[in-house]
């Protein structure tokens, strides 16, 4: 009989715990993308360990999420929520956790896929140890968020030139739009290996609830028009530029408008400052009355607003990939984007949306009053999102091709090995 035995990766991902509650500060698309990577890979036959930290000590240390897949929380520095800037010093205790947590394997990981910079120096370090190829996504690139910050963090400096030894040295990156990629080319390096794999989004889970439907279980009438935005409250997500839209918008003066401003924050925290002035700027335009925030949104929530809503506003300063734009588009929702980044690869505007220039609330809220304003377009336009999301945005579909690229690299990587080690043999025998 053959016995199968699947080939295991790790996936790092420090900061961003793929266990975890989404929709809070610190827990984003990145949580989201590795979890959803992780679970499609196992059902392809690849064995996936993802490793992240431990930010408190009631999580438990090992989460199975399928039989193939599971999280695994390392200890490296006090079990608490460390803000991701202050995390570096604690990194070589997590490749010490790492270290000791393989050596109990039965069999050894082939290849590591890090995430975000952190992981990228943790992988560098294990995959120059092991003799591993390395995969990185950025998920943010220092160069370009710094650039869209008044203020840079103590660590910008360490972060950039990690991420540019990044570029320049590991296996493959994986960029996750077109325009990622000529970011890290022109903002970066010129040299190194990039490939383009976008995120994805469970096209299964988001599209299967009709408008109608949504509306009566949020207690919305058919005749509202209803405009969202989902995301963490961070200042580089725009949510001023978006109520600052709404209270200009035209559709207000004969429909009924309905803002609903979805996602988590703590109080003291810097996500619940951020809800604070949003929240003072929505009542200094007087616009308390018609805008909502309902808190964190549960992954099972979503599809129901995703639905219920005629747009769906991503209004980012700066954006690598962004989520939630293929997600309301999977719920058949057109999205009005900024300019930037991965929503001008998502996002095909008068087709599936529009986008407007980041900050720009005028134009925001032009885009905004022509989806609203003609509601057969904005059916149009939410049908032809739905199929650009079916045909290129599906887990299933990016877990095909990263598994195809790590198979190449883990293949190059042992033929590699093989020639070193004849090499050796010629030498011994000359
Ligand atoms: N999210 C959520 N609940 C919320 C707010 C956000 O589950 O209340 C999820 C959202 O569905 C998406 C992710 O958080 O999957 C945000 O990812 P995106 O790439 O849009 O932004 P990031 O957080 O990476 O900046």
């Amino acid at each position: 009989m053959v016995s199968f035995s699947r080939k295991r990766i790790a996936l790092i991902s420090v900061h961003g715990d793929p266990a975890i509650e989404i929709g809070k500060e610190e827990a984003g698309g990145q949580n989201v993308y590795v979890h959803h990577v992780g679970e499609a890979l196992s059902q392809q036959g690849w064995q996936v360990d993802m490793f992240t930290r431990r930010a408190n000590p009631e999580q438990p240390a090992i989460v199975q999420h399928t039989p193939h897949c599971r999280t695994i929380r390392l200890t490296a520095g006090p079990q608490e929520f460390i803000p991701r800037d202050e995390l570096f010093e604690f990194l070589p205790e997590f490749i010490e956790g790492f270290l000791a947590f393989q050596e109990q394997l039965e069999t050894p990981y082939l290849l590591i896929h890090s995430n975000y910079w952190l992981s990228s120096w943790v992988g560098m370090q294990l995959c120059k140890k092991l003799s591993l190829p390395q995969v990185h996504t950025y998920h943010s690139l220092g160069a370009v968020k710094y650039k869209a910050t008044p203020t840079v963090p103590l660590i910008a400096k360490t972060r950039l030139d990690i991420e540019k030894t990044c570029l320049e040295t590991v296996t493959r990156v994986v960029a996750t739009s077109p325009q990622e990629r000529d970011h890290m080319r022109s903002l970066v390096s010129t040299r190194g290996n990039i490939d383009i794999i976008p995120c994805g989004t469970r096209i299964n889970h988001f599209g299967t609830v009709t408008q109608e439907e949504a509306r009566h279980t949020l207690g919305i009438t058919p005749e509202e028009k209803v405009i969202l935005y989902v995301g963490r409250f961070d200042p580089r997500k725009g949510i001023e530029t978006l109520v600052r839209a709404v209270h200009q918008c035209r559709t207000r003066e004969t429909e009924k408008v309905r803002l609903i401003i979805g996602g988590g924050s703590r109080p003291g925290h810097s996500d619940g400052k951020e809800r604070e002035r949003i929240e003072s700027i929505v009542a200094e335009l007087g616009i308390g009355n018609i805008t909502q925030f309902p808190g964190r949104l549960s992954q099972d929530d979503l599809p129901v607003y995703y639905a219920a809503a005629d747009v769906c506003v991503v209004p980012s300063h700066y954006e690598p990939f962004g989520l939630v734009t293929i997600e309301a588009m999977a719920c058949g929702t057109p999205v009005v984007g900024s300019d930037v980044g991965g929503l001008q690869f998502t996002v095909v505007p008068e087709k599936t949306g529009l986008l407007a220039p980041p900050k720009d609330e005028a134009a925001f809220a032009a885009a905004i009053d022509r989806i609203l304003l003609n509601p057969e377009w904005r059916s149009q336009l939410g049908q032809a999102a739905r199929k650009r999301v079916e045909t290129k945005f599906s887990w299933d579909g990016v877990a095909t091709q990263l598994g195809e690229l790590y198979e190449t690299l883990i293949e190059e990587s042992s033929q590699a090995a093989a020639q070193e080690v004849s090499e050796a043999l010629t030498q011994v025998s000359a």
